[in-house]
């Protein structure tokens, strides 16, 4: 250990918490981290930034891992950014496990300090309060809300901007916010949330930001529902059926790996399924049956994730889709209706259709 890496002391002359049993530092505030940043660079170390909402789930430490792998030192951000949040969005209810995930980032670090392929370890979780990340005052959550602001546009008006139409507004400009204050060399992200990887590679190229972003794959449950922290909202009636998306994009799939290449012949089949499966539930009594939504299922452009009629496979596409499942009907006596009595749940999921030759 260096003399730089040995203690960290913010300006009130105190040393930064840390995860207990372990060396990761909790920073709140951003002159403390920027302090420990710059020790960083001084000792040629490489800093990768994993950013996150916490209610951390094994598709955040895949991401961790492969940070890890790559980068001397990893910075896990925790912030539930408010702005990203429709005004009627779940931002209140929205999963907050603090000490869990401290405990899982502490088992994960175990784990990434005895597997000798690693670069590095998880160094520091950056975990500030909003009036950190909005110095001049939390801007609005309304669509004209004013505010200092990111847009990037069209890509991120479309699919699930246009089902949440500030959402990338508050994505683009929280994570603006995390690499000024970071400076990662490498930024990580994941798949499952296709549409903000294209927004996060607009935002760093158009901006020209010192930083790569890398994407690390959907991690899933072993019937393929993609992991999510809202998951834990859906109860075992509505678990049952989340499989509904991924099932859907898997049928459009199948249609291009043989050689389907028209909109119809690829998502024909994917439409079908999901009508099927949404006339199953129907078929079924009240207190069993689940009601879902399909907000769209969608073949994109990779680049733009513009709406394609035919796929050109010298590039591929993006098959994604959102469904909404809705809060279950007669519930009964000790179901388990999941967190906060089983609200409406949005899921989201895609599948890189991968070019050809
Ligand atoms: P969130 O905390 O939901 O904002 O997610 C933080 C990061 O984890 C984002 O880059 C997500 O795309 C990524 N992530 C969320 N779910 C998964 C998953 N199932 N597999 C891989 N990455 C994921």
């Amino acid at each position: 250990m260096t003399l730089f890496q040995s203690a960290i002391w913010n300006p009130r002359g105190q040393k930064a918490p840390v995860i207990p049993h372990t060396s990761i530092q909790i920073f709140r505030e951003v002159p403390e981290f920027r302090t420990w940043r710059r020790r960083q660079l001084l000792d040629h170390r490489s800093v990768g930034l994993v950013p996150t909402m916490g209610a951390l789930h094994e598709g955040h430490l895949s991401l961790i891992r492969m940070a890890a792998a790559e980068n001397h030192r990893v910075v896990v951000s925790i912030y539930v950014n408010p702005t990203q949040f429709g005004v009627h969005e779940d931002l209140g209810s929205y999963p907050k496990t603090w000490k869990k995930d401290c405990e899982m980032l502490r088992d994960l670090d175990k784990e990434i300090a005895g597997d000798g392929g690693n670069l590095g370890t998880v160094a520091a979780v950056f975990a500030p309060t909003t009036e950190v990340m909005y110095p001049s005052g939390r801007p609005s959550q309304d669509v004209d809300g004013k505010g200092s602001f990111v847009t990037i546009t069209p890509v991120g008006e479309v699919l699930e901007g246009a089902s949440r139409p500030t959402f990338f507004r508050g994505v683009a400009t929280v994570c603006m916010k995390l690499f000024n204050i970071v400076t990662p060399e490498k930024v990580y992200f994941g798949q499952k949330d296709i549409q903000q990887t294209v927004v996060v590679k607009k935002l760093v190229k158009d901006f020209c930001m010192n930083t790569d972003v890398v994407i690390g794959k959907t991690q899933r449950e072993p019937d393929g529902l993609a992991l999510s922290s809202r998951n834990v909202f859906l109860g075992t009636r509505r678990r049952k059926v989340a499989t509904t998306l991924s099932k859907t994009l898997r049928v459009a799939e199948t249609a291009y790996s043989r050689g389907r290449r028209s909109r119809d012949e690829i998502l024909g089949p994917a439409t079908e399924l999901a009508k099927l499966l949404l006339m199953e539930q129907h078929q079924m009594p009240p207190e069993d049956r689940v009601k879902f939504e399909v907000d769209y299922v969608s073949l994109a452009d990779p680049d733009t994730m513009e709406e394609l009629e035919e796929v050109d496979e010298s590039r591929g596409a993006i098959l994604s889709g959102a469904v909404k499942m809705l809060p279950v009907e007669s519930p009964q006596a000790g179901e388990d209706l999941g967190l906060s009595g089983g609200p409406p749940v949005r899921l989201i999921d895609n599948i890189i259709l991968k070019p050809v030759g």
